[in-house]
């Protein structure tokens, strides 16, 4: 396909402009000698590049995107659309507090929302992504101790199945990372977790169900551990999916949570945001809190409204209220679900994550065989060994049927990984359709598996060099190496 600069033809315009007739007024300010080469194409051929070009992109409205630990589901149009309204997209975040109060009700009413939906008292919303409120919520952890002439704790406990930017945050926010082990069911294992905290804890990180898929059933013995080692217990609310309205961080023994606005709460969040990752905690880390807080004056006069700051606030952790017009979609997003379809939705999440597992596991090895979450882990290493096919060719193989792939190689703790996560807005047919192709790669495998490395044969590109396309990637046009 061509770039736009090779589409381009000198003169050719979108759209005509009448002649300036004002006089120019910037004649002392630098001016370009030359103007910008731009590309010049017709209104008609830049709507079809770009249309050509959206339809070499895989993304959610092209079909099933299992991908794992990322919570892909459906944006619903109707959160675009109230995202999009002028009250919510004109305002400046400067303007008085009683000139926005729709905004303000907006943050209030999800605020209120989520300290439901996690068992929590207080939320901000400034972080812009999960890893961001991870990185927040340590550094509540850290206040909370330092605060408490505490400050020599300096590490946090964090499983090996973690998703990477667990340890990431950790070591960010000046801790030691201290990893725990995993059994063989894919649990903590508690005797290793009773050795490993202790006077230096300064909490742990955890998403439950885990990145494996498995809800980890000794979960309220493991947060009395660290507490009693004196450590601080976070929740990587990441995976809230399975468990949304059904089971609250809050109540099973966490302190502070941060939630994915961009996965559990229907905002698309492809090509890296972007994101909300809101951060919840109980009242006693509230006064760290990042960020200005829109509060009602004194009872009885509603209309007057302050800006206030934390008394031993952490700062700023992005503007004002982060990423503002994702959690009118968040918002959106609990309304249409109501009271009822938020348990609902776990429900169908684990209910269809449980049903292709159970289709596929005669001949897909799963890396733990027994009733899963939102999503389940396949280990291929078998595939591998008998027929050199691996995780990343059968992920390959199913973009001739039209589906993205799973993740790969993801927890690393299992060897030869494909995670699906199918979430709760999949149909059966979609499912029976993904099951289908699953096995019509499996049977080309025992067949031909040479005919399985080859995949895929259908797209737009083949294999790609992705190590240089990522390390060495080629952004600038150069105009044939002309200067
Ligand atoms: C996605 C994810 C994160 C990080 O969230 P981002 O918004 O991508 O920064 C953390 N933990 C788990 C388990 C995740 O799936």
């Amino acid at each position: 396909m061509k770039l736009i600069f090779e589409r381009s033809v000198p003169g050719r315009r979108m759209s005509l402009f009448p002649e300036c007739d004002v006089e120019e007024c910037l004649p002392e300010v630098p001016m370009r000698e030359a103007p910008p080469r731009l590309p010049e194409v017709s209104e008609n051929e830049l709507d079809r590049h770009y249309t050509a070009l959206a339809r070499e992109a895989r993304g959610l409205n092209d079909g099933f995107y299992p991908l794992g630990s990322c919570t892909m589901k459906h944006n619903p149009l109707l959160n675009e659309r109230m995202a999009a309204l002028e009250g919510f997209t004109g305002v400046h975040p400067l303007q008085p507090a009683e000139t926005v109060t729709g905004c303000t009700e907006v943050i209030d009413t999800l605020e209120k929302y989520l300290k439901t939906i996690t068992g929590m008292d207080r939320v901000t919303f400034q972080p812009a992504a999960g890893s961001q409120g991870e990185f927040t919520g340590l550094l509540l952890i850290r206040a909370y101790h330092e605060a408490r002439g505490e400050g020599e704790r300096n590490e946090i406990l964090i499983p090996d199945s973690a998703h990477g930017t667990n340890p990431a945050s950790a070591a960010m926010a000046g801790y030691r990372v201290v990893e725990l082990v995993s059994d063989e069911n894919g649990m903590i294992d508690l005797e290793d977790l009773r050795q490993k905290a202790g006077p230096k804890t300064a909490g742990l990180m955890l998403t439950n169900p885990n990145t494996v898929g498995i809800f980890d059933t000794d979960i309220r013995e493991i947060t009395a551990i660290v507490h009693n080692a004196g450590g601080l217990c976070y929740y990587d609310g990441a995976n809230l999916n399975a468990v949304i309205g059904l089971v609250r961080p809050g109540d099973i023994g966490f302190d502070v949570t941060h939630l994915n606005l961009h996965k559990t709460f229907s905002t698309p969040h492809g090509g890296g945001g972007p994101g909300a990752g809101p951060v919840a905690c109980k009242s006693f880390l509230a006064e760290y809190l990042p960020g200005l807080r829109a509060v009602r004056g004194e009872a009885g006069s509603s209309d007057t409204w302050q800006y206030v700051w934390e008394k031993h606030s952490i700062g700023n952790m992005t503007g004002f209220y982060g990423n503002f017009l994702i959690l009118v979609r968040a918002l959106c997003y609990l309304e249409s679900l109501g009271r009822d379809g938020v348990p609902e939705l776990a429900h169908n999440a684990v209910l269809n994550a449980n049903y292709m597992m159970a289709k596929l596991k005669d001949i897909y090895p799963m890396a733990y065989d027994r009733i899963c979450m939102h999503e389940f882990v396949m280990n291929l290493d078998s595939f591998h060994e008998k027929a050199h096919v691996s995780a990343l060719d059968v992920a390959k193989a199913l973009l001739d049927f039209g589906i993205h792939p799973p993740t790969m190689y993801f927890p690393l703790i299992v060897p030869e990984a494909l995670m699906v996560e199918p979430t709760e807005t999949e149909s059966r047919e979609t499912l029976d359709g993904a099951i289908a192709a699953f096995r019509a790669i499996y049977e080309a495998m025992v067949k031909n598996p040479e005919r399985v490395k080859a995949t895929p044969a259908t797209t737009p590109v083949r294999r790609l060099d992705e190590v240089t396309a990522a390390r060495k990637p080629v952004l600038k046009y150069d105009f044939g190496g002309a200067e």
